[in-house]
């Protein structure tokens, strides 16, 4: 079976196309499903999330660690004047910065390539409507959830909930880009 919209082949049960978002006609009326149903039913939903949460998980180690080491020289000077509790303090302080820098390192990797890292080892790609990498304005918002944890799962649930398909957030949903299989 082919995409209708795109060309690409199917893969056997898909409910949505891996490669555009479109939802796969199969005759017996069901092109109202959710990503909810999607996920539940449809394998290749099920696979496609399980990749999403890795490439989420290797991107916080890459980056946390990073800013962790970094934090840590920053802080060096107040362990040495102030003692242990001092740079608890200061390193404290600046890890409160680390979901904002999080959330601008994905937007600058879609905006110039596509994709952060982590998904990159996927194949996974974010595509705006246009078909193209996104702006910085549709990057910075389908990222910004990712700032804290719970914010992001909720983006991912209600997203899930009311978008047609299973590779929209609500913030994906509402900026019109998707995450694809490049
Ligand atoms: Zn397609």
């Amino acid at each position: 079976m082919f995409c209708a919209k795109c060309g690409k082949e199917l893969p056997d049960g898909a409910t949505f196309c891996p490669s555009c978002g479109a939802a796969v006609q199969t005759g017996t009326g069901d092109a109202h499903t959710s990503g909810i149903d999607a996920l539940t039913r449809d394998h290749n939903a099920q696979e496609y999330w399980v990749e999403r949460l890795i490439a989420l998980i290797i991107d916080y180690v890459i980056v946390y660690v990073v800013l962790g080491i970094a934090t840590a020289i920053v802080a060096i000077p107040a362990l040495l004047t102030g003692g242990a509790a001092f740079f608890g303090v200061v390193f404290g302080g600046f890890a409160l910065l680390w979901g904002v820098i999080f959330v601008f390192y994905n937007a600058v990797m879609e905006v110039s390539s596509g994709a952060s890292i982590g998904k990159k080892l996927f194949k996974l790609k974010v595509a705006s409507r246009r078909g193209s990498n996104p702006t910085f304005a549709e990057a910075f918002v389908r990222n910004l959830s990712k700032i804290y944890w719970l914010l992001l799962l909720l983006d991912v649930i209600v997203g899930l909930a009311i978008s047609h398909g299973y590779q929209q957030k609500y913030s994906d949903h509402y900026m019109g880009t998707k995450v694809v299989h490049a």
